[in-house]
């Protein structure tokens, strides 16, 4: 049963095939570079792409635009400690302004940080530091086959042997991404929390959760771990975040919103530091780079995020894409993630080598296809890391139905259909920065 109805429309349109064609075209082959118009169904993204409640509207209405000492910083703060267990916060513009205040305070050059996997942005902001981001998953977390309940776990053994080699005085912070993003958006158990928890007392280490998806976690963990069945998801999600030191969060993520983001810590020291350098890069502590109106609507999301009937309603609509593909014998990452399912296009089209880019003419084909926009992350976002080419389809929240994302599994069954009669691509024109290619990079057909 779905848990919301409408009252408010978006008119999309499905341009017709030449046009998509044009329009393929147009973009060099880089479906980053399509207008947004011109697509029926958007999976770019779930990142502050979701539909927001009445409330959240009627909050940002009353939001309280003072520079200082806002009353919708003090619902924003409310509503975190409440639904988070924290009591210290500093919003940011977003989440990678959280990262950048929170590890700027922590981390030293020189240093080395182990995360289960390190989220592009994390790991931009640690190198960004002088130190070095260590991916610690367990084994099988990049294996689109192996079914476990938490391919998302943190393996303490991983980061144990390279804090043993490196000296745990090098080690300011453990990080644990809820779900883990970069692993297919997997979860993580309590259990493995715990254990990390006592990893980081172990070498003296600050313990920060990256809480992005800490509701989606919850509903896996209330679904899968042993004890936890007649939790409720806002008594997990405290449980979980409650071993943490500190917290970076997207708001764009699981507080329902289209921007913002925060930070929060327990320590008055470290509380301190942070906030030195969020009126440095962000704004006022009360701010922090979001209008007031943004602060009171994430303040409503983030407790709207553990409410079981909308956080079912989201995991089990990403579920039930991945369950319809695979029906129709699209291979797959497996099990679906919390936020997205992932389209093996190397398995897909076996006939097109890495080097020219199986996910990225998966990408393109789901254009041509049926007017969708999805995202590749294999060969052409990541050179040379020998991933296995997934498309993503990352779903917004609240936004689409049914209908929609049935025509995502037609669209996927009729390019499988014809797998064999599609070719790869080639890179005819990049930025110098190779990491940041598949924002702009045109491409043509081999
Ligand atoms: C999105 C995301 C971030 C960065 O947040 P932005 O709001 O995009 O800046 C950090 N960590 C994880 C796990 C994310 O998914």
């Amino acid at each position: 049963m779905e848990a919301y109805k409408t009252k408010m429309v978006e008119r999309i349109e499905l341009p017709d095939r030449e046009e998509r064609e044009t329009n393929l075209e147009a973009a060099g082959y880089n479906v980053f570079n399509l207008d947004a118009e011109d697509v029926y169904v958007d999976l770019l993204t779930d990142s502050g792409t979701g539909a927001m409640s009445d409330e959240q509207w009627a909050a940002l209405l009353r939001g309280d635009e003072a520079y200082a000492g806002s009353e919708s910083f003090d619902r924003l703060e409310a509503a975190v400690a409440d639904v988070m267990g924290f009591e210290r916060v500093v919003p940011t513009h977003q989440g990678r302004g959280a990262e950048n205040v929170l590890y700027g305070a922590l981390i030293d050059e020189g240093d080395v940080v182990p995360n289960n996997t390190h989220f592009d942005t994390t790991r931009a902001h640690v190198a960004n530091q002088g130190a070095d981001p260590v991916d610690c998953p367990v084994d099988g977390a990049h294996d689109p086959d192996e079914v476990a309940p938490f391919k998302g776990n943190f393996s303490v053994e991983r980061a144990r042997e390279r804090v043993d080699r490196v000296g745990a005085e090098n080690v300011p912070c453990v990080v644990l991404t809820v779900t883990n993003n970069s692993a297919a958006g997997q979860p993580v158990s309590v259990e493995n929390t715990r254990a990390v928890r006592e990893f980081a007392d172990e070498i003296d280490a600050t313990f920060v959760i990256d809480a992005c998806r800490f509701a989606e976690n919850a509903y896996f963990v209330h679904e899968r771990e042993p004890g936890y069945g007649d939790e409720s998801i806002a008594a997990i999600a405290r449980e979980q975040l409650g071993y943490a030191d500190a917290l970076v969060m997207s708001g764009k993520k699981d507080a329902l919103v289209n921007v913002g983001g925060f930070v929060a810590v327990r320590d008055d020291d470290l509380f301190e530091r942070v906030k030195q350098r969020a009126i440095l890069y962000e704004g006022f502590p009360t701010y922090g780079g979001m209008a007031g109106r943004d602060l009171a609507a994430m303040a409503t999301g983030l407790r709207e995020a553990v409410e079981l009937p909308s956080v079912r309603d989201r995991v089990e609509q990403v579920r039930g894409l991945g369950e319809r593909l695979r029906e129709a014998g699209v291979p797959l990452y497996w099990p679906p993630g919390g936020h997205a399912v992932y389209v093996d296009a190397g398995a897909m089209f076996s006939h097109v080598p890495t080097e020219k880019f199986p996910g990225q003419a998966l990408a393109c084909e789901l254009y041509r296809e049926g007017g969708v926009r999805a995202v590749e992350l294999g060969e052409f976002a990541f050179p040379g890391a020998e991933r296995p080419d997934l498309v993503r389809l990352a779903l917004p929240r609240r936004t689409y139905h049914r209908e929609h994302v049935e025509h995502v599994v037609d669209t996927l069954a009729a390019v499988a259909e014809r797998a064999d009669a599609v070719s790869g691509l080639e890179v005819v024109d990049e930025p110098e920065m190779a990491e940041l290619r598949h924002f702009s990079a045109r491409l043509q057909p081999v």
